[in-house]
């Protein structure tokens, strides 16, 4: 049955796009976090719709086990292949079809790189308003897959608020082209909704309409030191009443976070002197589709002198803005410098933020030895990031333990135990921590219903 089934899809695509035994480099077996690695059966390249229908009605006419590949960034082992699945990576499936400057839209093909869409609409000088660090490999389907978040979210909100069209394939290989390009179309049900944030497991999205925006001019960037939560939710109400959609940023680092960054990584400056503060990293629009730099300072000012804050330096160049944003980016250091840890993406309502955090750190403590916890987050948009780090082997690193306790807590908070990096296979188990019993149900309702052979990227999300 193998090598029919490998025969057909070699039929159907050309011997090139259809990698099979050693043919198969080690970047299909592997996600970004390397922590499995699988033998595939095959990894089919199509170039066109056309070429993923027929790779999908055939798997599906053998019962055969697909997983998709965008990028291989996700962080939740969704594009993770398992042992002799038909890899469909839509690395082929590149370009921009059309740059629509009077509708502000782009035509774009899913396998495109997020970098590369972004270039294409600021060289028609629009801006695609979605940004992440992994910008140079993700590729625009696995953003809509995931429903990314990032660095933006706050003014433009996630990937979804982007899509206006999509072009996807069902498992059964039936074409559904909806490459909308209007800001209004309530013609009956918004399908496209459904595959987006699904990751792969309804459909897989061939070709995308995306809504662009003016490029921001000018921005901001201000470090403040505040005491605690209460005066950085205090500080948010202010700023959102005042700055409205001028508001382009709003992280928040907690002191462990800060003093780490500002001491450990080489080459981070320390602008603020803040032992035992939370510092925040506030971007505003600052340009003629922003605030004035005096509204800027009397923002500060208000803040200083109602207590909210007690500390604040606006980044006088662009070189220190970028320096200030070396502090919050540099995550990338963990790896070498406080590993082995594992991390995590959460939402929690923002009024709840300081008793999460701190009875949070005291449970981790207590239970877990010599742990050392860090949290810093997209905090306008209540999304929070945790590091735990343990001081021992790879092979005892308490993960179980310490993913138990951190989401039961979520759970208590009625928070999100995924803000933007999905469920994947990683999340799967914990997914009742935040959906009910019925919604778990009506997802299963939905996978049976468009997947009935569960041959897209099986064993995920739910
Ligand atoms: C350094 C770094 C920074 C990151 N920062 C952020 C961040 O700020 N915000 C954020 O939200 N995420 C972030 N991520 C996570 C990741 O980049 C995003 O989830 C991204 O959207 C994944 O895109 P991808 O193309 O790499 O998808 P993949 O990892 O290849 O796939 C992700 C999921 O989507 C499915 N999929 C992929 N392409 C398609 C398609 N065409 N059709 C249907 N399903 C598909 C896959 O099967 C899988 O389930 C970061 C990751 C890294 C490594």
């Amino acid at each position: 049955m193998t090598d029919q089934l490998i025969a057909k899809l070699r039929d159907a695509l050309g011997d090139h796009c259809v990698l099979f035994g050693s043919q198969i480099e080690q970047r299909y077996k592997t996600d970004w976090s390397r922590t499995v690695v699988a033998e595939p059966l095959a990894v089919v390249r199509p170039t066109d719709t056309a070429g993923v229908a027929r790779v999908l009605e055939i798997c599906c006419a053998y019962g055969q086990s697909v997983t998709v590949q965008g990028g291989m960034t996700g962080l939740v082992g969704g594009s993770q292949a398992a042992d002799g699945d038909v890899v469909v990576s839509l690395e082929r499936l590149t370009g921009i079809e059309d740059v629509d400057v009077a509708a502000s839209t782009m035509t774009v093909w899913a396998g495109t790189p997020l970098q590369m869409a972004q270039q294409a609409a600021a060289d028609h000088n629009l801006y695609l308003a979605i940004d992440l660090g992994a910008r140079g490999s993700c590729q625009i389907g696995g953003n809509i897959a995931t429903n990314a978040g990032g660095n933006r979210v706050i003014r433009y909100g996630m990937m979804r608020e982007q899509v206006l069209g999509l072009e996807v394939v069902l498992a059964d290989g039936t074409v559904l082209s909806h490459l909308n390009k209007m800001l209004k179309n309530n013609a009956g049900y918004d399908l496209k909704q459904l595959f987006i944030g699904t990751e792969g497991t309804l459909g897989i999205v061939t070709k995308a309409v995306l809504r662009l925006h003016p490029i921001p001019s000018a921005s901001t960037s201000v470090l403040c030191a505040l005491n605690n939560e209460s005066a950085v939710i205090a500080f948010l109400a202010r700023v959102r009443q005042r700055v409205g959609s001028s508001l382009l940023a709003f992280e928040l680092m907690w002191p462990e976070f800060y003093q780490f960054m500002t001491q450990r990584v080489q080459g981070n400056p320390k602008p603020l002197e803040s032992s035992g503060s939370l510092v925040l990293l506030m971007e505003c629009a600052t340009g003629n589709d922003g605030i004035s730099s005096e509204s800027l300072e009397e923002l500060l000012a208000l803040g200083l002198q109602e207590g909210e804050l007690t500390d604040a330096v606006v980044a006088q160049s662009g070189a220190q803005a970028e320096a200030f944003w070396r502090i919050r980016d540099s995550v990338s250091e963990f790896p070498t410098l406080f590993a082995p840890y594992c991390s995590f993406d959460v939402s929690i309502p923002i009024t709840q933020m300081q008793s999460f955090v701190t009875d949070l750190r005291q449970i981790l403590l207590k239970e877990v030895s010599n742990s050392k916890t860090m949290f810093f987050g997209h905090i306008g948009d209540s999304n929070l990031h945790i590091v735990v780090h343990v001081p021992t082997a790879r092979e005892t690193f308490p993960k179980h333990q310490i993913d138990e306790l951190v989401y039961t807590h979520v759970r208590q908070h009625s928070g999100s135990i995924s803000a933007e990096h999905g469920i994947g296979t990683r999340k799967k188990q914990w997914l009742n921590f935040s959906r009910s019993e019925a919604e778990i149900a009506l997802m299963r309702t939905l996978k049976n219903a468009f997947d009935p052979k569960h041959i897209l990227n099986p064993g995920k999300v739910v």
